[in-house]
């Protein structure tokens, strides 16, 4: 029996010192110390041996037992390590291998532009203010003194949601909305940013556009205060070499109205395909609010008087950045975005 048993422990300690892999080595154990494994089987057929013989031959198969748990927990601790160093190797990290840098957006050029201009007024003391973008026949035109038979309301130039309610085609409305919520003849400076619409699509146009406009109501107003104020608004843009002229024109909610021109930013003045060889680039339009507008919106124009003026932000963001096609602005091309 003791031989028998002597063999039985040299082929298993052989086994488990010659596996290769925790699994091979999870088989061998299962065959010797599994419910059905070999010494397990010894171990129950104790029962059946004489009295004397059982505890001798106890002690012999839990020897065996024992010396092969030792071994395969041995062989065990080897494989691990050995399956953790080989891991280690593979997994290795190469820190030699240059970095992955998570790109950084920006803000719009619009964006840009947009907040130079409010740093400006907002500096010079204007609030900045909004309004909706559905808007009243009667906020964008009518308190505007432009009455219904007014050549700027061509249907073909707005879009109409209903006979009475369009996309705004100016920020203006904002202007009369915040006369109306002012106690009359009270002092008004603000700015009004926000998008507008209009029927309109070529490489100057767009259907949708950013506009500011400017309004301030006070006593004393003069045309004088305008003309400071947008000189000093277009060298902080335009650096201060720009010059700047004022041209007579017509709007109806202002009398008397102006153009005003920047020297040409490409050229300085001297004469270029950009400004089409007058060196003069037109930037905005302005003048003093019409007796009739302070007076459909509550003011006294014999109290009171103001300036007003507008500006498209695509323009300003053109000229600027020397952009010809104002479509480029709305593509999201990372390529022409990148650049700013
Ligand atoms: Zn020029």
């Amino acid at each position: 029996m003791k031989e028998q048993l002597d063999a039985l422990q040299a082929e298993a300690l052989a086994k488990i010192s010659g596996c290769t892999s925790l699994q091979e080595l999870q088989d061998v154990r299962v065959a010797y110390l599994g419910k059905k494994g070999a010494v397990t089987a010894l171990l129950k057929g104790l029962g059946k041996l004489d009295k004397e013989e059982r505890p001798k031959m106890g002690a012999m198969v839990n020897t065996v037992r024992e010396a092969l748990e030792a071994e395969l927990s041995n062989v065990q601790a080897g494989l691990e390590a050995k399956a953790l160093q080989a891991r280690l190797d593979s997994e290795r990290i190469d820190i030699t291998l240059p970095g992955r840098t998570r790109r950084q957006g920006h803000l719009h050029p619009l964006t840009k532009v947009n907040e130079m201009i409010e740093s400006f007024f907002m500096k010079m003391g204007y609030t900045v203010a909004e309004g909706p973008e559905i808007e009243s026949d009667y906020y964008n035109f009518e308190c505007l003194n432009l009455p219904a038979d007014h050549p700027a309301r061509d249907m073909q130039d707005s879009f109409y949601i209903t006979d009475s309610v369009l996309l705004r085609t100016h920020t203006s409305p904002v202007q009369a909305r915040t006369l109306q919520s002012h106690e009359p003849n009270s002092p008004v400076r603000m700015i009004a940013p926000g998008k507008v619409y209009r029927w309109d699509y070529d490489a100057t146009h767009s259907p949708v556009f950013h506009q500011v406009e400017g309004l301030v109501v006070d006593k004393g107003i003069t045309f004088a205060d305008l003309k400071g104020t947008l000189e000093l608004f277009l060298r902080h843009i335009f650096g201060n070499d720009t010059k700047v002229r004022f041209r007579t024109s017509f709007f109806p909610f202002t009398e008397p109205s102006a153009e005003v021109d920047i020297s040409c930013c490409m050229c300085g003045g001297e004469g270029c395909r950009m400004c089409s060889h007058t060196g003069w680039l037109e930037i905005l339009g302005c003048g003093m609010v019409h007796p009739n507008v302070l007076c459909l919106n509550g003011y006294d124009p014999d109290k009171v008087s103001g300036f007003a003026f507008g500006m498209g932000v695509e323009r300003i963001a053109m000229l600027l950045y020397g952009i010809n096609d104002l479509r480029l602005f709305y593509e999201d091309d990372m390529r022409f975005l990148k650049q700013f």
